[in-house]
């Protein structure tokens, strides 16, 4: 399995519009955070976690050639407005696409972008919107050979989805994991999780906080994503602990 993160940044990105602290205008890459997404690449398959609003940069600047599924975590912004861009697959691999989520993820999708889903609209032919096959889940569930397990998490009241894949785990957006979630996250070789900043927030875990979710579940490597431009990425990983460190877009993980 190959992890590449197409984006690690929070909902309004880095740099962020009109700002000028050191983080936005460092020039440094390690910086720059579109938002927060992974591809997994398992048996020549490539699953895409969320279609953010920045997709499109985001399959150029990773050559990504084709995407065979799609799971989406939640129905926020930064997580679902680039699903339009998933036209330009349909078209390369002339086959629909399988999305995953939620039941209250899926609704919200159908309401959201009423144009895929609805046949109403006669001049909005098959090339102008995405062919999506819509799966609803809720248990294990296995793609491609790979066996996924959606995690339920707290973004602040809302309940949504991390994943599980082998031994790793996505866990984005999330300000509290359940106990039979953490149960549920034992044993893992790589943990990616929401540290937002340094400083509390309702809906996202701080960067402490998410450092102590790591130490509980005794992950051998934990990578923290969905980042603000609090962080300066060579300040903040320096003082990070040994198995721990800050994601960046284009990083890649061989498991
Ligand atoms: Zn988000
Ligand atoms: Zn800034
Ligand atoms: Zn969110």
């Amino acid at each position: 399995m190959k992890i590449t993160f197409l984006g690690s940044g929070t909902s309004a990105g880095v740099p962020s519009i009109g700002c000028k602290c050191d983080v936005c205008c460092s020039g440094d890459p390690k910086n720059i955070r579109l938002r927060s997404s992974i591809l997994i690449e398992h048996n020549n398959n490539n699953i895409l976690v969320d279609t953010t609003t920045d997709l499109r940069m985001q399959v150029l600047a990773n050559d990504v050639k084709n995407i065979n599924a799609v799971l989406y975590t939640h129905a926020h912004a930064d997580h679902i407005h680039g699903i339009d861009e998933l036209r330009s697959f349909n078209y390369i691999q002339k086959q629909r696409i399988p999305c995953y989520g939620s039941k209250e993820t899926i609704d919200k999708i159908r309401n959201m972008f009423s144009y895929i889903f609805s046949n109403d609209d006669e001049e909005m032919t098959r090339e102008f919107r995405p062919m999506l096959d819509i799966n609803i889940i809720s248990s294990p569930f296995t793609l491609f050979d790979l066996k996924i397990t959606p995690i339920k998490i707290f973004h602040g009241k809302m309940e949504i989805i991390g994943y599980r894949f082998d031994d790793v785990a996505y866990i984005t957006d999330c300000s509290y994991i359940p106990e039979e979630s953490m149960k549920a996250l034992k044993g893992l070789d790589i943990l990616i999780l929401d540290a937002l900043r340094f400083n509390p927030h309702p809906t996202h875990f701080s960067l402490d906080q998410a450092v102590e979710v790591a130490r509980e579940l005794k992950t051998k490597r934990a990578i923290f994503t969905h980042l603000t431009h609090h962080f300066d990425y060579n300040k903040v990983n320096e003082e990070l602990p040994d198995n721990m460190e800050l994601a960046y877009d284009g990083m890649v993980i061989n498991i």
